[in-house]
């Protein structure tokens, strides 16, 4: 499985953004955009004219790196969300909240999406009962997370029940901290996904 490997800060210095993408070091002193935000690179401080396609680019680029999705699978992403009924832009957007290692982040099993993808990864969780560890499955409503009997005394999840109960989980998934499992209640809506992303700009990209 191909995944970025370079420092994820730069990302964020990069789309002129703060992206999250380091749990706990995002909010504090640390983090690297707060210390330099300009662009990396030699001549990152240049100022320079940015055309509708650099700023389409740059959108697409953002979200693309919000949910850690290579180029190729972001575009398939994007062939099933146009082929949909409804708003090109939100399916887009409902698909990447609907991604596995998306939803055990916003569940709060993890304090970042990097972090959820390697909990995925290991094995650590079932949906619906059977052992899955596919970061990008796609999950739907109705579905039920739950962290695997054997895993439960391992450490990511020693602490996982008071973390749960003090995490705020979105409306549309439910959170049972006791249980260390959650269900996913229905398709989020535009103002449930606290994105500050402009993905029209995504669809006007891949139109061109
Ligand atoms: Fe981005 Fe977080 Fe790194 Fe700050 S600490 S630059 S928000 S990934």
């Amino acid at each position: 499985m191909a995944r970025y490997t370079e420092s994820v800060c730069r990302l964020c210095r990069r789309e002129g953004a703060k992206l999250f993408l380091k749990g706990s070091r995002c909010y504090s002193k640390k983090c690297a955009f707060e210390r330099r935000p300009s662009p990396p690179g030699q001549h990152g401080v240049r100022r320079r004219k940015v055309s509708e396609y650099g700023v389409q680019l740059r959108e697409k680029q953002k979200v693309r790196r919000v949910y850690s999705v290579l180029e190729r699978q972001f575009r398939n992403y994007f062939v099933v969300a146009e082929s949909k009924p409804g708003v090109t832009g939100e399916n887009l957007l409902r698909l990447l909240e609907f991604r596995f290692d998306n939803v055990v982040f916003r569940m709060g099993f993890a304090t970042s999406r990097a972090q959820a993808r390697q909990l995925v990864g290991h094995g650590h969780f079932q949906v619906n009962g059977r052992p899955t560890n596919i970061p990008s499955f796609q999950l739907k409503p109705g579905d039920r997370i739950e962290v695997r009997e054997s895993r439960r005394v391992r450490d990511p999840f020693k602490t996982a029940k008071e973390t749960l109960r003090s995490h705020q989980a979105p409306e549309w998934l439910s959170v049972d901290a006791a249980k260390l499992a959650g269900t996913v209640n229905e398709p989020p809506r535009r103002d449930q996904m606290p994105l500050d992303l402009n993905e029209q700009l995504v669809v006007e990209y891949y139109s061109r």
